[in-house]
């Protein structure tokens, strides 16, 4: 008698707040579960072990309630945080805090959890971008959430250089100023403290000095949370259309340059800061990047789209790169 043993292929976002597990059965998630990402408040006085077991330990529970009893033949990992070229990580600012003091091989911890099991882990942005890899092939992958992110795709693949340093124009810094807001990285006046969902209080303090006209007419509260500033800039509130708009400033100078710098046609945009914001927002987008490039300011409304409405993107793009057996990492 042959007997069909069920492989199963789990898929996991790995996020500050939530880590996220899905089954990958047939082109699309079924099963699914979540946990709470280890201690955010303790984690930069845990020693680098523990904070790492920590989170090993949580994904390993996960992946076995979803897989509930079945072998699990692979495992797809998306990361929040630079994954280097042996597959190694370090740094994942929304997980861990501080640096780690030497590279970890999570893959292989994983790995060796679920008896041997395929790993591919791949940088959290690198998985949602081949949600839409096998459609657009050549394209950029941008993230507006509580960071910046970003990856370039050629012929259906990601490219982020011999040092695998690309896809990072969150740490772009393009604000000289010795008084520029801070980013979560150390640096000062990167595009991610300023065009990120984490910019809206610094935006905020800017506009009320320098514009209290603006700042007298608005109904936003003095200590505005982005669930605050989401409801008034849909309302059509002039506050937090400039809060907007200043941060859109910075990304569409960014998005600018890639397209010239590399030719990029297509810009999928995702997110909860982008989404949250809708359509407005893309506008403000599309009109700061056609303002720091050459043609026709109309061609960046066909090259700016909204990524899928959902927040599967990297679960999705996870299961995909199963699917096509890469032993990227
Ligand atoms: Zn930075």
């Amino acid at each position: 008698m042959v007997r069909t043993l069920r492989m199963t292929k789990l898929v996991f976002d790995v996020g500050g707040t939530a880590l996220r597990c899905a089954r990958w059965n047939n082109g699309r998630l079924d099963a699914r579960a979540a946990a709470e990402s280890p201690g955010v408040a303790q984690r930069d006085a845990d020693d680098d072990e523990t904070r790492v077991r920590a989170v090993t330990e949580r994904l390993t529970a996960l992946g076995r309630e979803v897989a509930g009893g079945t072998e699990v033949s692979e495992l797809g990992l998306a990361f929040p945080g630079p994954v280097g070229s042996d597959g190694s990580v370090r740094q994942a600012p929304t997980l861990w805090g501080r640096e780690l003091a030497r590279p970890v091989q999570l893959a292989d911890r994983l790995g060796a959890a679920f008896d041997g099991a395929r790993v591919v882990l791949v940088n959290d942005v690198t998985a949602a971008g081949y949600r839409y890899a096998d459609e657009l092939r050549d394209f950029c992958i941008v993230t507006v959430s509580s960071g910046i992110g970003n990856k370039l795709f050629f012929a259906g693949d990601v490219e982020v250089g011999p040092q695998h340093r690309g896809g990072e124009i969150g740490h772009w810094r393009i604000d000289d100023r010795a008084d520029a807001p801070p980013c979560e990285c150390g640096g000062r006046g990167h595009l991610g403290a300023i065009a990120s969902g984490r910019s809206t209080p610094w935006h905020l303090q800017q506009l009320r000095a320098g514009a209290p006209e603006l700042a007298a007419g608005s109904r936003l509260p003095a200590a505005a949370t982005n669930h605050d500033l989401v409801a008034a800039f849909r309302a059509g509130d002039e506050l937090a259309r400039a809060v907007v708009e200043r941060a859109a400033a910075a990304l569409g100078q960014a998005l600018a340059l890639l397209h010239v710098g590399v030719g990029v046609e297509r810009f999928v945009v995702y997110g909860g800061f982008a989404q949250a914001l809708g359509d407005g927002y893309l506008d403000a987008l599309r009109t700061a990047a056609a303002a720091h490039a050459w043609g026709e300011p109309s061609d960046w409304h066909a090259r700016i789209r909204a990524g899928a409405a959902d927040d599967d993107s990297g679960l999705i793009g996870m299961g995909v790169l199963l699917d096509r057996g890469s032993d990227r990492r």
